[in-house]
């Protein structure tokens, strides 16, 4: 049996559960809620014979459900899942070695720049930083050129790259893809099945849902890429706890409904913004004037329900993060609660300020993460803060 996405979010199809699961211990007593195995080691039946399970550093049955489910999500062969979205990137980035140069989004997520600009590139890894949803990325490549990294689309800013079209660059020159799906979530774009072969996700995100722990994923159609990924979670350690497996594999049974009832908001928030004599620009990929709306439509199932905008004055801006009530001013983004960002000092805070202004990141852009409240509360709630004099 094959199962749509939205079933996929909570069970999995029988190919996926494997004999070990049904002749071991258990069907887990049939627990409707996956158990929370908080078991550091296992003991073994004999010698040379194992339960599957050996350690918790190398698995984790909870664990293990949710790297299946948000394997089965994405369509990969595999996926691990970390400690954070950040432990993520850096595990995958034990995948290159000194020399090495790899292609990447000039506007990414905060963390992201800061780990290659800190430490991938003192560990001898180089980049090319470029908007990849506009340079012809083939000019760009050099013998050394290892992996193409993209965001579509990318945080703060919302370009959006052709995974297809970079896809194919990406084959020519026996590069990796590697895509950060964290904005979409698996609910609104899945990048292998468009030639990606690794995907990123901070579960922290949409997949957790429920802004309450973090969690990152890395998921692979790449055989090789997959050996290589299981020897280094095993051996650098930063797996995801088996208390947090359960909360994401919580959260994500609610993925779908939560996708659609954000994105809904966030079209009628993006609406009512573009009205607003004070917002000088909304950065939403739903609308039709966006530079990447017809990208995404063609490559993603929603426009998701992130968007950045502009007001006239910096103070304009500092006034409103002053002023939300019912919006709360915080970093992360994805969950139940509606928050709104300040890039500038929070998210890109460590970014050059020449680099941040010219991906477009300036004193009065506001990024707002919009949540599964009532539209109307949310707009009532802006529309205070936006009008209200000084
Ligand atoms: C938050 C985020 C990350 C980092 O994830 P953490 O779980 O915070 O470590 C990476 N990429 C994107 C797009 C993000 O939004």
């Amino acid at each position: 049996m094959s199962f749509t996405l939205e079933t996929k979010c909570l069970h999995l199809e029988k190919k996926q559960n494997p004999a070990k699961d049904d002749s071991h211990c258990c069907n887990h007593y049939g627990s409707i809620s996956f158990p929370i195995y908080q078991t550091a080691t296992y003991a073994h039946p004999g010698v040379g014979n194992s339960t599957g399970f050996d350690y918790s550093r190398l698995q984790n049955p909870t664990r293990e459900q949710v790297e299946k489910i948000v394997c089965s999500l994405e369509g990969g062969i595999d996926a691990l899942a970390l400690s954070s979205g950040m432990a993520a990137i850096s595990l995958l980035m034990e995948l290159f070695k000194p020399g090495d140069h790899i292609i990447a989004d000039s506007d990414l997520y905060g963390g992201t720049i800061r780990l290659f600009d800190n430490v991938s590139s003192k560990n001898g890894i180089a980049f090319s930083r470029v908007n990849c949803s506009q340079e012809n990325l083939e000019t760009l490549i050099q013998k050394n050129t290892k992996a193409i990294y993209i965001e579509p689309p990318t945080n703060p800013m919302m370009n959006v790259a052709d995974i297809k079209e970079v896809a194919k660059i990406a084959k020519r020159h026996r590069l990796l893809l590697i895509v950060d799906n964290t904005f979409m979530s698996p609910y609104f774009q899945n990048p292998l099945a468009l030639g990606a072969d690794i995907v990123i996700h901070s579960g922290t995100k949409f997949l957790s849902g429920h802004n309450d722990t973090l969690a990152g994923f890395i998921v692979t159609n790449n055989q090789d890429v997959q050996q290589k990924l299981r020897f280094l979670i095993k051996t650098t350690g930063a797996g995801l706890a088996p208390f947090d497996s359960w909360l994401i594999l919580r959260g994500i049974k609610t993925l779908a409904l939560r996708m659609e009832r954000s994105q809904q908001n966030a079209i009628k928030i993006a609406n009512w913004l573009l009205k607003q004599e004070d917002v000088v620009k909304v950065i939403y990929p739903g609308l039709a004037d966006h530079p990447g709306h017809e990208i995404i439509k063609k490559q993603a199932r929603g426009f998701g329900s992130m968007l950045t905008f502009q007001t006239a004055t910096a103070e304009k801006a500092i006034s409103i993060l002053n002023r939300v009530r019912l919006i709360q001013y915080a970093e992360s983004l994805g969950g139940t609660e509606t928050l709104i960002t300040y890039p500038a000092t929070q998210t890109h805070a460590d970014i050059p300020e020449e680099i941040r202004l010219k991906n477009g990141i300036t004193p009065a852009t506001l990024r707002l993460s919009v949540g599964i409240e009532n539209a109307d509360d949310l707009i009532a709630d802006l529309e205070q803060a936006i009008k209200r004099e000084e």
